[in-house]
């Protein structure tokens, strides 16, 4: 089934409103990219190649004092690794001579002049929703002297905030957009594009949509607190003679435990909340990529939310999901311990070179395994063995039995304690005829542990994560900023953990993503070393989350 935005564009194809389409993907390169951004581009992108038209990707760069080039590099990055090309890099900056040119055209129309009031003055005379606004006394300059002053303006000869160009509409319209709003203001900044060329910058809601149709934009999708700017589009495209752009709004995405406006990842970044903008719990696309997240996961995402019209709020855990469903299938499978307990095996041979063969990836159609050698003294999670079992624990206890992943049934003997009362180590013996896929010991065990052994163990940090909001959604509590709601558990360092020693035959990069069995998913910090391995944990293998008791 089409969603609106498919069935808009198939119906102008079909009558020929438009021979192909073109879209665009506009951000403004105020900070890094998050989730609601991968939305916004799997669906321009996608209908550009669904329809096989073009998308461009266009730096709406009309504010200079808050932008930077540092961000522009982020976000062609992040769109590439999402997996799309774009047809044309372009900048808004790319046409403030044409935006003048046209402007000085809209002045001549009659339909600009240039307004001295102050902010406030502005402010006040612009009414309110259900009463009509005052006339600018500056309303009625004439077409030349208008001319005179907006050349004045380009050519530096007044100062940041003394005077802006307003649009000629309707004080009384019942759009306050339409209320006579700005369209170019004074600021003396240098921009990360055209330098100190330009002293005048246009706002945004006019810059849009001349953008639009110098591209020829077909389709301009934006998301709906933008309904309300819509007739200034119309308007601007209008009164210019521009290409027929058309604005289309649909749903912004919004994730439970997440604040997704980039004003906001700022404030968390810049008081060193979190670690950067690629803080593995941000949920920017650099952040994600950092925490394990693959482009095709997010792609899947965005299919399965899809497009409406309607806000709505949609489980992180779905996110999770699509994530989970494709690490299953691509990753291999490796034995780490993050708590380790020591266990030594008693009536196991010194030197015995025994070896378990273990499935890499049992959702892997050719099926491969690896052989991992299982040595007297291993590594078992501290949580596999309690001294006072709770009903249903299934592992060792003492006196009991657990099997060993592709290896043997150990049956516990002894526990061994520290000075301060706490478990050193356990002792064990092993059952001889309970290999693996050839166990003739007819004794029955529920319990399985997963083991390292402890001379080949390969030492790695890692880094637990966890949400980064404690409350569903941040934004909107009560009396409570966002930045008070923050999860003090969203991270927990494991400064050593062991994992098996096939892992010293793979090649690590930042991004290589296991299957730590029984743990989740982990992948490579961008941190790491050849000397200090560090893993980062992408996602639990089940959604382990319970909601905070409030
Ligand atoms: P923020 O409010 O986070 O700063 P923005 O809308 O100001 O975001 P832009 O750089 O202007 O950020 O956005 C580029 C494009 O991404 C726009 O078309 C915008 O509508 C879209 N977009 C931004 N946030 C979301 C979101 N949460 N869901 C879907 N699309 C989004
Ligand atoms: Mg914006």
């Amino acid at each position: 089934m089409l969603n609106f935005i498919e069935e808009i564009i198939t119906h102008d194809l079909e009558t020929g409103k438009h021979k192909t389409i073109i879209t665009r993907f506009p951000p403004e390169p105020n900070g890094y990219l998050h989730i609601g951004h991968a939305k916004s581009i799997c669906l321009n992108f996608g209908l550009g190649i669904e329809f096989m038209g073009k998308t461009n990707l266009r730096f709406d760069d009309t504010n200079p004092t808050k932008e930077d080039i540092e961000y522009v590099d982020s976000i062609k990055e992040d769109v590439k690794w999402l997996g799309f090309e774009w047809a044309e890099e372009r900048y808004a900056s790319d046409y403030f001579q044409e935006i003048y040119d046209l402007t000085v055209k809209l002045i001549k129309k009659g339909l600009a002049y240039v307004d001295p009031s102050t902010a406030e003055e502005i402010a006040a005379s612009k009414g309110t929703p259900t009463q009509a606004g005052t006339d600018s006394p500056y309303r009625t300059r004439s077409v030349e002297e208008n001319l005179r002053l907006f050349l004045e303006m380009k050519d530096g000869k007044h100062a940041e905030g003394s005077m802006t160009l307003r649009a000629k509409i309707d004080m009384a319209s019942p759009n306050m957009q339409m209320r006579d709003p700005l369209l170019y203001r004074i600021k003396f900044a240098t921009h990360h594009q055209t330098g100190d060329k330009w002293c005048i910058y246009p706002m945004y809601d006019y810059a849009h949509p001349i953008s639009d149709a110098i591209e020829n934009i077909t389709h301009s999708l934006c998301t709906l607190e933008f309904e309300v700017h819509r007739p200034l589009y119309e308007w601007t495209i209008a009164n210019l003679d521009l290409f027929p752009s058309r604005q289309i709004e649909f749903a912004r995405l919004n994730l439970t435990y997440t604040v997704m406006s980039k004003r906001k990842l700022l404030q968390l970044v810049q008081n060193k909340l979190v670690e950067g903008w690629d803080d593995p719990r941000m949920p920017t696309i650099s952040g994600l990529r950092r925490r394990g997240y693959t482009p095709s996961a997010l792609r899947e995402f965005a299919t399965r939310i899809g497009i409406a019209k309607r806000e709505n709020l949609i489980d992180v855990e779905l996110l999770e999901f699509c994530l989970r469903e494709d690490l299953n299938k691509t990753s291999q499978r490796l034995m780490a311990v993050l708590n380790p307990l020591k266990v030594i095996i008693e009536n196991y041979p010194e030197k015995e070179l025994r070896k378990a063969r273990i499935e890499n990836n049992p959702e892997n159609e050719s099926k491969t395994y690896r052989w991992v050698r299982f040595l007297r003294e291993i590594y078992i999670e501290q949580e596999d063995f309690m001294e006072n079992p709770v009903k249903g624990f299934h592992r060792l206890v003492p006196g009991g039995y657990v099997r060993l992943k592709s290896a043997y049934i150990i049956q516990h003997k002894e526990t061994i304690y520290n000075a301060d009362g706490t478990i050193k180590e356990i002792r064990c013996n092993y059952i001889k005829e309970s290999r693996s896929g050839n166990d003739k010991s007819g004794l029955k065990v529920k319990g399985l542990s997963h083991w390292v052994s402890v001379e080949l163990a390969i030492e790695a940090q890692c880094n637990l994560y966890d949400k980064l909001f404690t409350e569903k959604e941040p934004d909107s509590v009560k009396d409570k900023s966002f930045t008070e709601l923050l999860n003090p558990d969203s991270l927990k360092i494991l400064p050593k953990i062991f994992i098996e020693a096939s892992i010293k035959t793979k090649k690590l990069k930042p991004g290589t993503t296991f299957q730590f069995l029984r743990h989740g998913y982990f992948c490579v910090d961008k941190n790491s070393t050849n000397e200090h391995t560090v893993f980062n944990r992408t996602v639990t293998l089940k959604d382990l989350w319970k909601p905070s008791v409030s």
